[in-house]
């Protein structure tokens, strides 16, 4: 939909160029959210896409994913390297409600700025040990684990201004297996539940619940624990006010499929 309160559309092509943020200023990536709805606060829109980040890097340590990447180009990304944790990548895009134009111009820092429960994009890289580079905008660089960044239903802990320049997945967790569980009401339907189980080659289990909870929560083992100590601790980790109630299933029934997920991808990983 067209924003009638927009006066000014910044692209810039260097980041000298970007204008001071503010709360009238907005980023837009792929823009499959900023264009859907009303945005009457809005003065100012800056277009990141122009800035002429390559969308995948590969390297030693690991995967370097510009926030700019479509959705479309991590789902088909295929690294020379020996990462079956890759894996994931077109099971968690093909895990959000997605229209062909959001699976075509929407982005993975559009995705996981945006905080919603059924942001798949988070689900990946919360459960691979993500850590994003932000731009502040004092012109500094800080970096955030992607668990700690999503804070809440449609919250985060960007400043306002603060730009996701990327997000590096390590190596140690791209080497893992994984599986995974999706549980939605209907067939194609938005996710209530995202479980990640992923086993290191060093012996460690990581099961990562999203979806069904307001933001991400991870949980680690130094190796896979029985499924009675696995369900004691995601009841400690995960407080009864954390369970999402929205349309998309009600909290009681997203905390017994999520539970039920990670016993399941801890068998399925031991
Ligand atoms: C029909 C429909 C279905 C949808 N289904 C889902 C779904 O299942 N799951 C889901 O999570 N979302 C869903 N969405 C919401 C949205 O389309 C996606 O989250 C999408 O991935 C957002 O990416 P984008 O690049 O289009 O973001 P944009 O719309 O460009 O931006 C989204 C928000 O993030 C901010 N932002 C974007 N990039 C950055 C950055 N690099 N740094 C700082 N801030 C940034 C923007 O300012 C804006 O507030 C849906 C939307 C529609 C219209």
């Amino acid at each position: 939909m067209d924003l009638g309160t927009i006066e000014d559309v910044v692209i810039p092509s260097d980041r000298s160029e970007l204008p001071p943020g503010n709360e009238g200023t907005a980023v837009i990536a792929g823009g499959t959210w900023l264009l859907s709805e009303k945005q009457d606060h809005l003065r100012r829109l800056v277009d990141i896409t122009a800035l002429g980040w390559p969308p995948l890097v590969v390297d030693d340590t690991g995967l370097d994913i510009a926030a700019t990447c479509t959705i479309e180009a991590l789902a088909a990304a295929r690294v020379d390297r020996d990462w079956p944790a890759t894996a994931l990548f077109p099971q968690c895009a093909t895990a959000l409600l997605a229209s062909y134009k959001i699976w075509k111009v929407a982005t993975v820092g559009g995705n996981i700025c945006m905080a919603l429960p059924a942001g798949a994009m988070i689900s990946l890289t919360a459960a691979l040990d993500g850590v994003a580079t932000v731009w502040a905008v004092d012109g500094t660089d800080y970096t955030v684990p992607v668990v700690d960044l999503v804070t809440g239903p449609h919250e985060n802990s960007l400043r306002t201004g603060d730009i996701v320049r990327s997000i590096h997945l390590p190596a140690h967790a791209l080497e893992a297996r994984t599986a995974f569980r999706k549980t939605a009401l209907s067939p194609l339907g938005r996710s209530a539940s995202l479980v990640i189980g992923r086993l290191d080659r060093d012996g460690r289990f990581v099961v990562t619940v999203s979806a069904s909870t307001v933001r991400p929560y991870v949980v680690r083992f130094d190796s896979p624990p029985r499924s009675v100590e696995l369900r004691a601790a995601l009841n400690a980790a995960i407080p009864d006010s954390a369970w999402y109630d929205d349309p998309h299933g009600a909290p009681d029934w997203r905390e017994h499929i999520s539970i039920r997920s990670a016993l399941q991808v801890l068998e399925e990983l031991s």
